[in-house]
Order: C-alpha cells, then structure tokens, then sequence
C-alpha cells in the first residue's frame, strides 16, 4: 500500500475537442505525468477526437428504431444509431438497454446527445479497450511516463437512482482487485469478494469531471496504491442472471 495521499488532478484548460487531435498531446500540456498515474479520459472526448460522431441527417430510421422511438418519444433516427451501435438488445422499453461488441451493457448503448453541436450525436468508443492502450501509448510517447489508462462513460444502474461513471476501456492497469483467499480482520478466508476498481476510480473521475459545461474531460489519480487481480469484468452470458432474466 502506498503512504502517500491519493491526489486526484482534474484537467482544466482543455479546448473543445475535434476529429483528429491528440488527446495524449492536448492532456500533457496541462499537466506533468509521473510514472504510474491513472489517467481517467471521457469516453466522449475521446470518441470527438477519433471521429466516431455522426449527424443525426445522415440517419435513416429502420421499421424497428420507428417502433421503439413511438413508445420512448425519442427521435427514430437517434433510436436507430443506438441499434446500429448494439450486438444484442436486452430490453426496448421504458429505454433500450443493449450490450455492445465489447461486452458493456448500457443504456442507449452510450450514445449522447450532449457536449456536441445540435444534431450530432457521439458514439461510445467501438473498441474501447483499443482506444485505452492507444492512449496509453500516446502517453508514453508524449511523457516518457507509464500510465495507466481508464476511459469512462456516465452510465445508470440497476435498483438506485442516479449515474455514475463507469469504465468502460482501460490499460496498464488490471480491472478487479481480487481479495478472495485473503483473510479479513478475524481470520476468516474472503471467498467471494472482486473489487471492480477500474469503476470505482471512473466513478470518482465522473464526479470530478461533472457532466455538463466543466469542461474537465480528464482526471488524473496520483499516488494509487497496486493490486492484484484480473480483467475479466464482464459477466460471461451463462453466468450473467440478470441479463438472462431480461432476454427471458
Ligand atoms: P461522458 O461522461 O463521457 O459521456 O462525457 P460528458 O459529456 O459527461 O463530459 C464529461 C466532462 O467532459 C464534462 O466536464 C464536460 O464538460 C467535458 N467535456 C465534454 N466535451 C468536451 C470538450 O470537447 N472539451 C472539453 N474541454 N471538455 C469537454
Ligand atoms: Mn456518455
Ligand atoms: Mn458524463
């Protein structure tokens, strides 16, 4: 464990974000890296600056984005980029809920509506875990400094009011801290306990960030202490009962 306080760095002085700027670059002129940071980056900046945005114009609703949109009151055409951004559509109604190719399940699959010119809508990164090692790299080169990576999204959860953020991509760091075979306080073997930490940081990174006009789509965590544990965020299919509950 580490002595030092966790310090937790938002990234102010970052202009509004377009296709083709390097994030990597952009960030470490506002902040010096040190080795072992976590850098935290908006999945919607870093889906502006790699062009995954689209103008809702360019749309054309199918039969079933006009169904669903006519129960919802969305607009057909967003509902139908939200389709086209899914690999399997949980539920259609109150709000669509469907997990990406990645393995992320959430709410309109991510795609915002905010933070962009009207009528443009931004997509939640396709490869997210790609674009977490890109950026990665891109520290790297940019600072000399290994960092680990978390890109994020404000995403709701199952039985509480509220978002938070989430992560959604991540590199140079491990997903879950894993405490099961260790001993609690009286001796007794923890058999089951998986700390999601990727969240937990993006969870505090998103409060940090805000979610309207901040303007802060970057934080930066100093000083975390080292785990333990594995990638393997996602619940497997056979294994996810919630989303077998929902498909039934
Ligand atoms: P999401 O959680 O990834 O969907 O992103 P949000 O739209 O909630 O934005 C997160 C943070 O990034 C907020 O502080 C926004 O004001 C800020 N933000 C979003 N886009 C930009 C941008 O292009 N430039 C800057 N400087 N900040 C942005
Ligand atoms: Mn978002
Ligand atoms: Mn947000």
């Amino acid at each position: 464990m580490s002595e030092k306080p966790v310090t937790v760095i938002g990234v102010r002085g970052l202009p509004l974000i377009r296709g083709g700027d390097d994030l990597p670059s952009l960030i470490c002129e506002q902040v010096s890296l040190e080795e072992g940071d976590v850098v935290c980056i908006a999945s919607s900046v870093y889906s502006k600056a790699a062009g995954h945005v689209l103008p809702l114009r360019e749309v054309t609703p199918g039969e079933r984005a006009v169904r669903i949109a006519a129960r919802t009151g969305e607009d057909p055409r967003f509902i139908q980029v939200v389709l086209d951004s899914s690999d399997d559509i949980l539920l259609e109604y109150p709000f669509v809920l469907s997990e990406l190719s990645c393995g992320h399940v959430g709410v309109r699959a991510g795609v915002d509506q905010s933070n962009i010119e009207d009528g443009m809508v931004i997509l939640l990164p396709p490869d997210p875990m790609g674009a977490a090692d890109s950026l990665r790299q891109g520290f790297l080169d940019r600072s000399g400094r290994r960092v680990g990576v978390i890109v994020t999204d404000t995403c709701g959860r199952s039985f509480r009011r509220g978002q938070t953020g989430h992560a959604v991509g991540w590199s140079g760091i491990l997903a879950i801290r894993d405490f099961r075979g260790d001993h609690d306080l009286f001796g007794h073997v923890l058999k089951i306990t998986e700390e999601a930490v990727v969240d937990e940081i993006a969870g505090f990174a998103n409060f940090v960030m805000g979610e309207s006009n901040n303007g802060v789509p970057a934080v930066v965590f100093r000083n975390c202490p080292s785990w333990a544990g594995h990638d393997d965020l996602y619940f497997r299919r056979e294994e996810d009962i919630f989303r077998k509950m929902l498909k039934n």
